[in-house]
């Protein structure tokens, strides 16, 4: 997938359309006591264990994200491109 590198987009924080600069999101580092984690610890914890014959989800692809920079207020909003794809997204290519 391809993703111009400046997108003219609205700002929230100037509430006009601006010309913003476009990045790839990289993740974060997870915490590791944010509520989330912790219940999923509480859960491995004990003999409950996985019931038989259940699966797993597996996900197919993941969201591709990417940080738009507004250039007047220097704040950065984030946006997903398109759903779940195992394709790259990539910044700087001509249209949209
Ligand atoms: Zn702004």
């Amino acid at each position: 997938m391809k993703y111009p590198k400046e997108v003219n987009t609205y700002c929230p924080v100037c509430k006009a359309h601006t010309v913003h600069k476009a990045k790839l999101a990289s993740k974060g580092k997870a915490r590791t006591m944010a509520m989330g984690n912790r219940k999923h610890q509480r859960k491995l914890m004990g003999h409950g264990g996985k019931r038989a014959g259940e699966k797993t989800v597996k996900k197919q692809g993941k969201r591709q994200k990417i940080v738009l920079e507004c250039p007047a207020c220097k704040k950065k909003t984030e946006r997903t491109i398109g759903t779940r794809t195992k394709k790259k997204l990539e910044i700087g290519a001509t249209g949209a």
